[in-house]
C-alpha cells in the first residue's frame, strides 16, 4: 500500500491519497508520536501538547522518500522518523483528527 500523494492541509495536517482506498489523514502531532525509533520507543515521557518543545518537535521541515516503502520526516528540533506505508496506512484511520 503505497501513496500516490501526500498533501499538507490545514498547516498541521498530512493527507494521504492511496490508488485502493480511502484518502486516510493524520496529525503531524499524532504522526511525531508515533515515531517507532529507538529514541522515542525507549523515551520515559510521552510527547505532550504542554512540553515547551512539542510546536518544534511536530513541525514539518523535509519528506522525503525512503525507497519505495517508506517515507522520512524531518521535523523541526532536527529529529527524523520514518514511517513505511504500510504501517501509516494501518495507523492512520486511529491516528486521525
Ligand atoms: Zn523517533
Amino acid at each position: 500500500m503505497r501513496p500516490t500523494e501526500i498533501r499538507r492541509v490545514e498547516g498541521s495536517h498530512l493527507e494521504f491519497s492511496f490508488k485502493e482506498a480511502e484518502s486516510r489523514r493524520v496529525s503531524l502531532g499524532d504522526l511525531r508520536k508515533s515515531c517507532a525509533c529507538a529514541v522515542c520507543r525507549e523515551s520515559k515521557v510521552p510527547l505532550n501538547e504542554s512540553m515547551p518543545f512539542f510546536p518544534r518537535a511536530t513541525s514539518l521541515n523535509k519528506i522525503e522518500p525512503v525507497g519505495n516503502y517508506a517515507m522520512a520526516i524531518t521535523w523541526g528540533d532536527g529529529h527524523r522518523s520514518i514511517y513505511a506505508f504500510e504501517r501509516l496506512f494501518e495507523a492512520a484511520p486511529e491516528m486521525s483528527a
